[in-house]
C-alpha cells in the first residue's frame, strides 16, 4: 500500500515498522464545544485508514486523543483555557464540561459509523507523563525556564535540527508571522512555545511541578501521549492540515529534542473543509455543527442531511483534497447514496443462473488497487457505480449472474462498502435512519401541537408537550415555531 508522507511529499510503500502491529496516532477533539464538519473529516478519513489496515490483515494500535487541559488558541499561548472559563461561567466542575463535550463527541462519532479507537487518552490524565517529558527536554538543553513557566527554545533547537520540515517554514517566517501576546516579555524569542504554563490565580485547572502551579503546554500531551502507547517510534501520525504548524511541527520538535530522534515515520494530513466557497469559522456566520446538520437547523441547509450522507459526502473526494460544503452539494451526495443503497438491496435479491452475460470480473483488484494507491476512497466509489449497472441488468431480466460471479460480487460489496467505506447499510434497502425516522416523527407531533396552539386547543397541546416531556425531551417555543432537544 502507498500512502502520501507529508514530510517526505511524496507516496511512499507503507511498511510498519513491527509487522503486523501497526501504531496509528491521529490528533483527537478539543472538547470546549460541539463537534463540527471540520471534526468529521479527520475523524473519517482515519477511520477508513483504520478499517483499510485491518482488512489488510494488520493488528493497529488506534489511538486518539482528547484535548482538555491547556488548550489554548491555536496561534497564541496565551489566554485562558476554554474549558475553565465554561466552568468558571456556568459554575460547574471543569471535568463535567470535559465529560459532556466528550459523550456529545462520541455519539456524533457514532452516528458517523466511525469506529472509537483502541485508546482514547485524556491530556488531563496525564500530568505527570507530560512533566517527565518537559523535564527530558530540559536536561537535554533545548528549554528554558521563566517566571515559573518553561518555553521551548526553538532558535537553539534550530541549530541542531530541522525546524521546520514539516511544514516548510523557516525561523525568518516566524518572526514575521508571530503576533505580540502577553507572556511575550518572559520568553527570549516570541516563536518560543510554552511547555508548561504558570497558572495565573483566576485559572482553576492547574497541576504541581517543578516549575510553577500549573498546566502543559497544547502540543506537549501529543508527544507525550503518543509515545507513551506506542512507543518512541512508531508508524503513522494524523490529523487535519491545520495542524501540520504549528502543532505537529512543535511534537517533532519537542520528540527530537527529548528523545534524540523523530518518533514518526509517515505524517498524513487530511484537507480542509469550506463551507459554500468559504472558509468554516464563527465569524463568518457558516460555522455548522453535527447535530445540526442531522437535523437541518441552521440557515444555510435546506434539509436535515443523515450521518451516513455526511459520511458519503466525504469519502466522495480524496482525503487530500479540499471539501467544499453546500446544501446543494449534500443532496447531490444523498441522491448518490441512495442509488448505492438501492443497488445493495437489488443485489440481495438477484437470483443466479447457470452462465453470467454480465462482466463483473475484476471488480475486487480494482477496488484493492484503489485503496491501496493512498486510500483513494473516490474511485472505489466509482467502480461499485460502473458494478452497477451489470446488478441493475440482471434486475430488470436483460442478463444473468452465474452463483460464483453473484457470491462474489455480493461479498465484494459487502467489503467495501460496509466494511472499508463503513456505510451503514441494511440488506432491506435503505441506508439506517433511525434517527431521522424518529426526528421526523417528533417533528410531526410538535408541528400538530402547533396547529392545536392556534386552534387553541390547549387540551391537545398541553398533551404533546407533557408526554413528549415524560419521555425525556426538552420542548422550548419559539418565535417561529419550537426547538427540542433529547
Ligand atoms: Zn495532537
Amino acid at each position: 500500500m502507498q500512502i502520501y508522507n507529508t514530510l517526505t511529499r511524496s507516496k511512499q510503500e507503507f511498511i510498519p515498522l513491527n509487522a503486523p502491529h501497526v501504531g496509528l496516532y491521529v490528533c483527537g477533539p478539543t472538547v470546549y464545544g460541539d463537534a463540527h464538519l471540520g471534526h468529521a473529516r479527520p475523524a473519517i478519513t482515519f477511520d477508513l485508514l483504520y478499517r483499510y489496515l485491518t482488512h489488510l490483515g494488520y493488528k493497529v494500535r488506534y489511538v486518539r486523543n482528547i484535548t482538555d487541559v491547556g488548550h489554548l488558541e491555536h496561534d497564541a499561548d496565551e489566554g485562558e483555557d476554554k474549558i475553565a472559563k465554561k466552568a468558571r461561567l456556568e459554575q460547574l466542575e471543569p471535568m463535567e464540561v470535559v465529560q459532556y463535550y466528550t459523550n456529545r463527541y462520541q455519539h456524533d462519532m457514532e452516528a458517523l459509523n466511525v469506529l472509537p479507537p483502541s485508546i482514547e487518552p485524556h491530556a488531563s490524565g496525564h500530568i505527570i507523563e507530560q512533566i517527565a517529558f518537559v523535564q527530558k527536554i530540559l536536561d537535554a538543553g533545548y528549554a528554558y525556564v521563566s517566571e515559573g513557566s518553561v518555553y521551548f527554545d526553538v532558535e537553539k533547537y534550530a541549530k541542531d535540527y530541522h525546524y521546520g520540515k514539516l511544514s516548510g517554514r523557516n525561523i525568518d517566517e516566524l518572526y514575521a508571522e508571530t503576533r505580540e501576546l502577553d507572556g511575550q516579555q518572559e520568553k527570549r524569542h516570541s516563536y518560543d512555545f510554552a511547555l508548561w504554563k504558570k497558572a495565573s490565580p483566576e485559572h482553576i485547572m492547574h497541576w504541581p511541578s517543578p516549575w510553577s502551579e500549573g498546566f502543559p503546554g497544547w502540543h506537549l500531551e501529543c508527544s507525550t501521549m503518543s509515545t507513551k502507547y506506542l512507543g518512541e517510534q512508531f508508524d503513522i501520525h494524523g490529523g487535519g492540515m491545520d495542524l501540520m504548524f504549528p502543532h505537529h511541527e512543535a511534537e517533532i520538535a519537542q520528540s527530537c529534542a527529548a528523545l534524540g530522534h523523530d518518533t514518526v515515520r509517515y505524517w498524513m494530513h487530511n484537507n480542509m473543509i469550506t463551507i459554500a466557497g468559504k472558509k468554516m469559522g464563527k465569524s463568518y456566520g457558516n460555522f455548522i455543527t453535527l447535530e445540526q446538520f442531522f437535523t437541518g437547523k441552521h440557515p444555510l441547509l435546506t434539509k436535515p442531511f443523515s450521518p451516513m450522507t455526511i459520511r458519503f459526502f466525504i469519502l466522495m473526494a480524496h482525503y487530500r483534497s479540499t471539501v467544499d460544503f453546500s446544501s446543494e452539494a449534500l443532496e447531490a451526495a444523498e441522491k448518490g447514496l441512495e442509488r448505492l443503497t438501492e443497488t445493495y438491496a437489488r443485489l440481495q435479491k438477484l437470483i443466479p443462473a447457470k452462465d453470467s452475460t454480465v462482466d463483473v470480473h475484476g471488480l475486487r483488484e480494482r477496488c484493492e488497487e484503489a485503496m491501496a494507491d493512498d486510500l483513494n476512497s473516490p474511485i472505489v466509489i466509482s467502480h461499485l457505480f460502473d458494478s452497477a449497472r451489470a446488478v441493475n441488468t440482471v434486475f430488470d431480466g436483460k442478463g444473468t449472474i452465474s452463483q460464483e460471479d453473484l457470491e462474489e460480487l455480493k461479498a465484494v460489496w459487502q467489503l467495501f462498502v460496509v466494511g472499508i467505506l463503513g456505510l451503514r447499510i441494511s440488506d432491506t434497502g435503505g441506508v439506517e435512519s433511525g434517527l431521522d425516522a424518529y426526528k421526523g416523527a417528533v417533528d410531526m407531533l410538535l408541528e400538530m401541537r402547533l396547529e392545536a396552539k392556534r386552534l387553541k386547543d390547549w387540551t391537545t397541546s398541553d398533551r404533546i408537550r407533557n408526554r413528549l416531556t415524560e419521555l425525556g425531551f426538552t420542548v422550548k417555543d419559539t418565535k417561529d415555531g419550537f426547538e427540542w432537544s433529547l
